[in-house]
Formats: C-alpha cells, structure tokens, sequence
C-alpha cells in the first residue's frame, strides 16, 4: 500500500548481499504507480526552489504535475528540453544538495525524490522507444568538440540540433568520459550512457574514437578544419600524495583502477583482456564519489575487507550521500580522522600495509571545512594487500601540451571568460578542463553555454 503524502516512496533496492556479487545496478528504480504515488507528494510550491537550484534549471515542478497526472511522454519531453541526458543526472546528480535540499518537505528529510522521478520518466521512455523528434535545418559550418564526457555530449547534440556539422573527438575507444569509464554500472548501468550516445549518433554527431586531439591531430590544424571548437577534456589526470611506497605493487590511482574495472571490464578477466589485482583487504584514501566507487568496486572484486581512510570524518565528506549509505551497507569500514604517511611493502614488492597517523579537526581552512591536523606520536599500521588513492584529479596536460598557446592557470584549467571563450579565437572550453573536479549537471551547463555562444557567432543573423 503507497501513501500519498508524508514519507518519500521507498526506492526498491537490491540487497547487499545480492549487489556484492556483480555490478547491476543497486537502485531498481520506481515503477509507474510508485512514481505517480511519489509526485503527488510534491505540494507545487512557490518560487519553486528545486528550479532555482538546479545548475541547468530543469523545469522540475512541470515534470512533476505530468507525472502525477500520469502523463509521462509530457514529462519527458518536457524533461528532454531541458536536459538531454536526464537518465543519466537522475541517477549521478548531487540531488540532496540542489533540488532535493531545497525542497520544504526536505525539513525532516522526506523531500520529494525528484532523482528518482527524472530516472523513472527517461527510463520509461527508453524502454518503450519513445524519442524526441528532431527536424534538422542543416547549416554548413563545422562544428569540432573535443572530449566526449557531458560537457562535449550536450554541446554536440545542442550544436547538431541546430543544424551544425559537429564532430566529437575522443581519446578512449568508448565514448563517454568519466560518465563511461568512472562511475561504475551499479550506479550507471552501460546500456544507460550507451543509449544516450547512439541517440546523438542518430541526429547525425560524428563520432572519431581512439583519437586524441594533440596526437592524432595537431591544435592547429584542427582550428584550421573547424570554425568552432569546444575543449571538454575533462580533468582526468590523477594526483598522488608523494609518500613512500606509492611504486608497490598493488597500489592504484582510483582513475586506473575505475578504468580497468567500467571501462575495460577487468572483473571478467579471461573474456576480456585487462587484469586487476584486488586483495583481501583493501584501503581507499579519499572519502568523494570517486573513492566510494572505488571501494564499492574492491568489494565486488572480492575484497573481504575495505577501508574508507579520511583525513577529516563524514560529516565532511563530499560524496553523495547515497554512495556513502550504498558502501556502508555493502560492508565497506569508514576509518576516520587518519591521514596516510607511507605505504608498507614486503621483498616481492607488493603491498603489505599502510602507516597512519591519527587527525584531529581545527579551525576551517581555504576550503571551509576544519583543518585537519595530525596528533603526533599517533602513528599505526594497518595491514593492506591494495591501496587506492582517490584524492582528486586536474587537467591532462598532454593535451594542453600541444596546444601552448591555450591560457591556463597554475593549475593548468583553461581560463574563459564569462561566455566560455578561452583566449583563442573560436574556442570554447567547459566542464571539468574549467572547472577541475566537479560535476556532471555543471559539466551539462557549461556544455550548453558553449552550444548557445557558438550558435550566436556562427549564425549571428537568426537571432536578432
Ligand atoms: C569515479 C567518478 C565518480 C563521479 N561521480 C559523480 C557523481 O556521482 N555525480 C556527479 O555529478 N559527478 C560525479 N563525478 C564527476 C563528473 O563525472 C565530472 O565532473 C564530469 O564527468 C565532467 O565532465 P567533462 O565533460 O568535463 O569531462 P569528462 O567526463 O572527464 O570527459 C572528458 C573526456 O575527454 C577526453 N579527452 C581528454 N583529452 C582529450 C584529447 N586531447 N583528445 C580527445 N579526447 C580527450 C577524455 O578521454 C574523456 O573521455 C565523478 C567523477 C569520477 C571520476
């Protein structure tokens, strides 16, 4: 028996006992009386908080009232305007701290799953093959993007559906980003981002995959080929603390681990061809998305034990609050106010254990949160077989190699002015490669900016 108002309708999950074993997806999603029972919760309030605190202002109250209404192919379309991946944002956005947080009913945590609700209407039009029809006017200009993560998949469908000749280059054999080759498939089924990128296939993107814009072609020449080009290389290069025994056997950036786990599906070593080695008793330092992903993966690989290791504790952490309850149940330790100060190996190489040393919290730092700061004398050892360091991520700068004259800052981020520009002449840039670590519904606001600006200088005279 549903209610209708007062608690949020419980979202079926599998069990931890279940998910622990493969990478299907852990949310079941609500089927349709759930999610109509779900929306006629939402008391379609004033001023619509959701809508201002979306990134990409999503007409959340609209997609509602349809669903409650059951009108669910309204929905979507509505859905779609807005957001061309909304399968995708429903299940990876930060909803607790954008349209979800600001909900009045969020006072007593029981505001509308309005996540759930988007991953419902995009689901069950995926399922019945339902598709925005989209008339194309071609235009003759070329249109090139570089990188296929959401920045560069929304400015290519934005650009296409208005008639440009838009070319994505990607430097992986699966086009994606992090979107394919870091959240894993129990939070991002495959087939989900698959979906979403033979649609774009099918309005008529051209995909080059396996091609890395640096190498396989120079900058230059390719600001010779196109009148326009949007840079959203990502920010996919890992950074590492620089303690001793980082070189051991068995300690991995969580970028290499998550790309041999999603992208070259390394759990079905045999049929595919990349290995990973997991042990019995894993650590991950770092407490975002990235390491709990990390350490939801060591389970599943077979780790008996995994360890959260954070510098500061979980009211602090900045992973979504789902990942974190997910790699709880799934039996994953949290061991806060530890900071790692060298990783132990044995004669063979491999990884033995991790020496730590106890944090205490002190006043907020540049960052806002309380500085974390060691206890001395506090030191012990953890015993480890596999480490996994996911302490963040900044710009690849093989690419910007290549392209010297491209203003970056210090932390090699492409600067751009308000309208995305950088300092070059028909080059746009957003997402990550601007932003440094952020999120998918920034990375699809800058990619549609970017779409909107090049429109405007490329075909000036349709919009008066
Ligand atoms: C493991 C993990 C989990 C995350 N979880 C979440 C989450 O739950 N929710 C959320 O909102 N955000 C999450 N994020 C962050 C989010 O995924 C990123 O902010 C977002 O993907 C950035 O998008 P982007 O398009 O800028 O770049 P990316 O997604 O990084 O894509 C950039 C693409 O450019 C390609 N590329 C780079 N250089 C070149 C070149 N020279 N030539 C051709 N191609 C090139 C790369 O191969 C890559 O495919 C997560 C990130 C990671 C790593």
């Amino acid at each position: 028996m549903i209610k209708i108002r007062g608690q949020r309708v419980p979202v079926r999950e599998l069990s931890p006992e279940q998910r622990i074993k493969n990478f299907s997806s852990v949310p079941l999603g609500y089927s349709a009386e759930e999610a109509v029972a779900e929306a006629r919760r939402c008391i379609q309030c004033r001023g619509a908080p959701c809508e201002v605190n979306c990134p990409i202002h999503l007409r959340v109250l609209d997609m509602i009232r349809a669903i409650a209404t059951r009108q669910f192919k309204e929905a979507f379309f509505l859905l779609k305007e807005d957001n061309p991946i909304p399968a995708i944002t429903g299940r990876v956005c930060p909803q607790e701290s954008q349209c979800e947080g600001v909900c009045p009913l969020a006072q007593d945590g029981q505001g509308i799953n309005i996540g759930k609700l988007e991953a419902f209407i995009a689901d069950w039009a995926r399922e019945r093959g339902i598709k925005e029809e989209i008339v194309i006017k071609e235009r003759p200009h070329r249109v090139a993007i570089i990188g296929s993560g959401p920045a560069g998949l929304i400015c290519a469908y934005d650009l296409r559906r208005w008639g440009y000749q838009v070319t994505v280059f990607e430097a992986l054999h699966k086009a994606g980003g992090v979107l394919q080759y870091g959240i894993p498939a129990f939070r991002l089924p495959t087939e989900v981002v698959d979906y979403e990128i033979a649609l774009l296939e099918e309005i008529g993107v051209n995909f080059q995959l396996n091609f890395f814009v640096g190498q396989n072609i120079a900058f230059d020449e390719l600001r010779h080929k196109y009148e326009a080009i949007f840079i959203g290389t990502g920010a996919g290069a890992p950074l590492f603390l620089g303690i001793e025994g980082e070189h051991l056997k068995g300690v991995y950036s969580a970028n290499e681990f998550l790309i041999r786990v999603n992208l070259m599906k390394a759990y079905r070593f045999l049929e595919y061809d990349t290995p990973i080695v997991c042990g019995d008793r894993a650590g991950v330092i770092g407490a975002g998305n990235v390491a709990m992903d990390a350490a939801r993966c060591a389970r599943r690989l077979g780790a008996r034990e995994v360890f959260i290791l954070y510098r500061r504790t979980r009211k602090e952490s900045p992973a979504r609050v789902e990942e974190i309850h997910h790699a709880l149940e799934e039996g994953v330790t949290w061991m806060e106010l530890v900071a790692p100060k060298r990783i132990l190996g044995d004669e063979q190489g491999w990884v033995r254990g991790i020496e730590l040393v106890r944090m205490k919290l002190g006043e907020p730092d540049a960052s806002g949160r309380p500085r974390p700061i060691p206890i001395e004398g506090s030191e012990f050892v953890l015993e480890l077989d596999t480490v996994v360091e996911a302490l963040g991520t900044t710009p690849n700068r093989l690419f910007l190699k290549h392209a010297p004259e491209l203003a970056v800052n210090r932390w090699g981020l492409i600067q751009v002015d308000e309208k995305l520009q950088t300092n070059l002449k028909g080059v746009w840039a957003g997402g990550d490669a601007v932003r440094g670590n952020a999120t998918v519904i920034l990375a699809l606001g800058d990619g549609r900016q970017a779409a909107a600006a090049i429109h405007r200088v490329l075909s000036p005279e349709k919009l008066g």
